[in-house]
């Protein structure tokens, strides 16, 4: 039998349990299996606030690709993609090239800036490990930094969040709980540091339900966050920012602008050329795209509409696991000649973070606040590890925290 060559790019939720799946459905015999990844582990995007504000190591977040897959099955390459060349079934690396049979790319998802002036050069981002390292370092840096210049910089003190959507509030939840750990460590009153949120929108996390909204705003107010809502960010300078509030612009000082308002898919797929909408490739209800047999696109760089309400289903981890598990089966179809699944998403619900143990969710149909939705929400990437790596994977990074 000739051994097809399966190449996936990219190890985050997508790639990564792909890889976990096939590793299990195929024989080494029936197919040889590659995956790529800048780095040799896979992170869990959703943890990425709590390391950027830190209140929780990165080295929680990331997870060894060889601790969950099998190198005797699944041949790990740790090098960038740089592009792909569907007519000749190629990827080139920044070390190289590669061949495939099927292609399955996992790329996930890139900082849109909407060409913002500054927000490249100025703004912190939470998009990897390396960013929320680095925020965390500045956020420390500045702290340090207040007692010892001659002149006081309230800009030191002031961070401005740009966008009040799903990450932006989760990172303002956990920012809120790390200021005063930080006050008491660079002896700064807590009254002196400003954490702002700073909304295009008429509220915060827009399409959201308004009780849940108002739950949301109380908690993080009580804990010191302000709101700027329907304020439009202008410019992002090294040492402020620009805003436009009702007809009028204002400049805020602040050496914090972290730009939570954007994401956009990895813009490799678009470079590429495949066809895409918005970035994203379109793809066929068995997750390959419109112009290639051979090429699935799964998660942030995949975009699948609702049948009933033609509207795009928002770029989840949630959804980028599931489809995994229909590109596996669907790879495995491929080989044997047999008919793909069709993918529908399994939507569960929403969970935000507001902070170590508290926040918002609606699951099932069901609204909870507080204690019971952080708990779920904790249950909920229990459940991720599980399923990637078992119990091991489990114990050594699960989140067992429920009562403090
Ligand atoms: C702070 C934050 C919180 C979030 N919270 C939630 C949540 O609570 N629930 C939820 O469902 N979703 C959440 N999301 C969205 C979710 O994280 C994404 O939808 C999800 O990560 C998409 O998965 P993916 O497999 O497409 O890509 P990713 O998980 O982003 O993985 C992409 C992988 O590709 C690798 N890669 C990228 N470019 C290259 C290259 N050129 N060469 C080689 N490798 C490359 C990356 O290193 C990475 O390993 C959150 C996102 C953020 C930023």
């Amino acid at each position: 039998m000739n051994k097809k060559h399966i190449v996936i790019l990219g190890a985050g939720y997508g790639g990564m349990m792909t890889a976990a799946k096939l590793q299990k459905n195929l024989h080494p015999n029936e197919a040889e299996i590659t995956l790529i990844n800048k780095n040799d582990y896979h992170y869990q995007t959703t943890w990425l606030h709590e390391n950027a504000a830190g209140t929780l190591h990165h080295d929680r977040t990331k997870i060894k690709i060889k601790d969950v897959i099998d190198s005797n099955k699944v041949k790990i390459v740790l090098d960038e993609v740089k592009c792909i060349k569907p007519e000749e079934k190629a990827v080139k690396l920044q070390n190289g090239a590669i061949h495939y049979d099927t292609l399955i790319i996992g790329l996930g998802f890139e900082t849109a800036t909407f060409g913002i002036p500054g927000i490249k050069e100025h703004a912190f981002t939470i998009g990897n490990i390396n960013n929320a390292r680095l925020l965390r370092e500045h956020l420390d840096f500045n702290f340090a930094s207040y007692h010892n210049e001659l002149e006081k910089k309230n800009a030191r003190l002031n961070i401005v969040i740009g966008g009040g959507g799903f990450t932006g509030i989760e990172f303002a939840g956990e920012l809120a709980n790390r200021i005063p750990q930080l006050c008491e460590e660079y002896d700064i009153e807590k009254a002196q540091v400003r954490i702002i949120i700073m909304e295009g929108a008429a509220t915060v996390l827009p399409g959201f339900d308004e009780q849940l909204v108002e739950y949301a705003m109380n908690s993080l107010e009580s804990r010191g966050v302000e709101f700027i809502n329907g304020a439009l960010l202008r410019e992002c300078k090294k040492d402020s920012i620009v805003y436009e509030k009702d007809g009028k612009l204002c400049e805020l000082p602040t050496m914090t602008t972290i730009w939570a308002a954007g994401v956009r898919a990895n813009s490799i797929v678009e470079k590429s050329g495949f066809e895409t909408n918005g970035g994203k490739v379109e793809v066929r209800c068995d997750m390959r795209t419109p112009d290639f047999e051979d090429v699935f696109v799964i998660g942030d760089c995949a975009l699948i509409k609702n049948q009933e309400t033609g509207r795009a289903y928002p770029p989840t981890a949630q959804i980028a696991i599931q489809q995994a598990e229909t590109v596996a089966n669907n790879v495995k179809a491929s080989i044997h000649q047999e008919e793909m699944d069709s993918f529908t998403p399994n939507l569960q619900g929403t969970i935000t973070s507001l902070g170590n143990n508290d926040a918002i969710a609606e699951v099932f149909g069901r609204k909870l606040f507080g204690w019971k939705a952080s708990c779920m929400k904790k249950m909920s990437d229990n459940r991720y590890l599980l399923k990637l790596g078992g119990l091991s994977l489990l114990m050594k990074k699960g989140k067992f925290n429920f009562f403090y």
